[in-house]
């Protein structure tokens, strides 16, 4: 939802190393209008520079998950999809016919949620929500 964010910068920010190859899947990543699995992020790379392999690609994603940059995602296909971590929370629908992905937000639940968490005696610091839907629009 909060598009455009410098993956580049922040792993500046974080102190990663960033190499040439890491530095043309972070510019992927941040454009990135999705949610792409590796072997798509794979295929983008690889039109900017066709000596990054899967590996790479994958090493990567790893790194940047594991400092905080990207979130990973199952929305239900097995596949792991990645995009920036939001500064912004957003949740998701995901279509089960077409496989896409709908973001939004929703106050109310964002407040139900807290609310449940208190009732249980916690203080929400994070959720995930996904939705799995068919599109009403689509006759059948
Ligand atoms: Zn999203």
């Amino acid at each position: 939802m909060n598009r455009k964010i410098d993956i580049e910068a922040l792993c500046a920010e974080k102190g990663l190393r960033i190499t040439e190859q890491r530095r043309v899947i972070a510019r992927v990543l941040s454009d990135a209008e999705d949610h792409p699995d590796v072997e798509l992020l794979h295929e983008r790379a690889s039109t900017i520079d066709p000596g990054i392999s899967i590996a790479t690609v994958y090493r990567t994603v790893r790194l940047f998950e594991d400092a905080g940059i990207l979130e990973r995602h199952d929305f239900g296909d097995g596949r792991a999809r990645y995009e920036a971590a939001a500064e912004t929370h957003h949740d998701h629908l995901i279509d089960v016919e077409t496989g896409n992905v709908i973001e939004f937000t929703d106050p109310e639940l964002e407040e139900l949620q807290r609310k449940i968490a208190e009732k249980l005696g916690f203080r929400l610091v994070d959720h995930r929500l996904e939705l799995y839907g068919v599109s009403n629009a689509r006759a059948k």
